[in-house]
C-alpha cells in the first residue's frame, strides 16, 4: 500500500506516519528527516539544503524529487510507503506520477491531515525528539512519563529542530497555503484524497486515519 500524508507544519504528520508503519507495516519516506540527515552529514545536498530549511523555504523540486525516486528503489519499500512531506508542490506531484507509473506503482490514498494554523504555532514551538531513538515529544502535550528520559530507549538527551522557531514556522505556513495546498484539489479530481480531523487527539487522529483506509 502506497500513501501520502499531507499536512500543514506541526499537523502530526510524523506522528502518524509513526503509527501507520507499524500498522500496516510499510515504510515512513520523510523528505524533512532525508534532508537533515544530508545537512549533518555535511554532503553536497545538505550544503544546498541547510540554509533553504533554516529560512523555512522549499528546497528545489529536481534534488527533492531525485531523493525519492533513488529511495522509492529499496528494498524497504516493496511492502509499501508512506510519503511524509513530499509531495509539496504542483510540480513535484507531477514528477510523482511520472516516477511511480516508471516503476509500476499506483497511489492507494492521499490523507489530509486538516488543521487550524494558530494552535500549529504552539505545537511546533513545543516539539522536540529523542537525541536516540528519534521518538517525538512535545512540552504541553506529550511530556515523556519521567522529566528528561526517553519513553522508548531511555535517553537522555533530547534535540530540537533549527527550523522549530515562531518566525520561521510562520514562513512554512505560508508556504504551505502557497505552495502545498494546491495539490490536495490536484489529487480529489482523481477520487484519492481522505480527510481526517487534525485538531483531534493524536489517537483520534490514528483511529481515523486507520478507518479511512480501510474505507
Ligand atoms: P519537514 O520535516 O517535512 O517539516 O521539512 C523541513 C524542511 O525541509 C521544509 O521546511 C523544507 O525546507 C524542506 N523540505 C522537506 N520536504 C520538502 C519537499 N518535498 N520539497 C521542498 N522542500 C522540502
Amino acid at each position: 500500500m502506497n500513501l501520502i500524508l499531507l499536512g500543514a507544519p506541526g499537523a502530526g504528520k510524523g506522528t502518524q506516519a509513526k503509527q501507520l508503519e507499524e500498522a500496516f507495516h510499510i515504510v515512513q519516506l520523510s523528505t524533512g528527516d532525508m534532508l537533515r540527515a544530508e545537512v549533518a552529514s555535511g554532503s553536497d545536498i545538505g550544503k544546498q539544503a541547510g540554509e533553504i530549511i533554516n529560512a523555512g523555504k522549499l528546497v528545489p523540486d529536481a534534488l527533492i524529487v531525485s531523493m525519492i525516486d533513488k529511495r522509492i528503489d529499496q528494498e524497504d519499500c516493496r511492502n509499501g510507503f508512506i510519503l511524509d512531506g513530499f509531495p509539496r508542490t504542483v510540480p513535484q506531484a507531477e514528477a510523482l506520477d511520472g516516477l511511480l507509473s516508471a516503476k509500476d506503482l499506483t497511489l492507494d490514498h492521499v490523507l489530509v491531515i486538516e488543521t487550524d494554523d494558530e494552535a500549529l504555532v504552539e505545537r511546533i514551538t513545543g516539539r522536540f525528539t529523542c537525541a536516540k531513538c528519534g521518538a517525538g515529544y512535545h512540552e504541553k502535550f506529550r511530556r515523556p512519563k519521567v522529566d528528561g528520559v526517553c519513553d522508548q530507549c531511555g535517553g537522555t538527551e533530547f534535540t530540537r529542530r533549527a527550523d522549530d522557531n515562531e518566525e520561521t514556522v510562520r514562513t512554512r505556513l505560508d508556504a504551505y497555503h502557497k505552495q502545498t495546498m494546491p495539490i490536495i484539489s490536484y489529487y480529489s479530481e482523481r477520487g484519492l484524497t481522505r480527510t481526517v480531523d487534525g485538531m483531534a487527539p493524536i489517537d483520534e487522529v490514528t483511529r481515523q486515519l486507520k478507518e479511512v483506509i480501510a474505507g
